[in-house]
């Protein structure tokens, strides 16, 4: 009998009570944090469908679909750090860093993610890298 695996979003959490439900299509995510660790959680689980899924419809076009498949294929998450998340409206903001491995090389990716509910459903739409 396995244990329950904790999930990898690294909120301590098990997976099924996590972000588990959110990748299965079970359940959306209550939260701008909640959607931000399940689509980190995608990445690692190389589930790109859900990436696409979760970004905002009105922003959808700006990002390079095919660019960011490629860096999710060719990158090894190791783990992610939420630094600060916030809800107001149907607006919100999470700060976080995400480490990876690219081509045997160690990598930080901090950035300040912006996130907005429509239609009763969070999604990502748009980030800035910080420096
Ligand atoms: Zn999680």
């Amino acid at each position: 009998m396995m244990h329950a695996m904790t999930c990898v979003c690294g909120s301590g959490k098990s997976y099924d009570d996590c972000c588990g439900p959110l990748l299965a299509r079970a359940r959306q995510a209550q939260s701008p944090e909640a959607l931000m660790r399940s689509r980190y959680a995608a990445y690692v689980l190389k589930d790109f469908d859900y990436i696409v899924e979760t970004t905002d419809p009105d922003t959808t076009a700006l990002f390079d679909h095919d660019a960011n498949r490629a860096w999710m294929e060719q990158s090894t998450f190791v783990d992610l750090l939420v630094l600060a998340s916030s809800e107001k409206g149907s607006r919100g903001n999470v700060e976080f860093v995400a480490r990876f491995s690219r081509n045997g090389t160690d990598q930080t990716h901090h950035e300040h993610s912006q996130f907005r509910k429509h239609k009763g459903r969070w999604y990502f739409s748009g980030g800035e890298t910080a420096g």
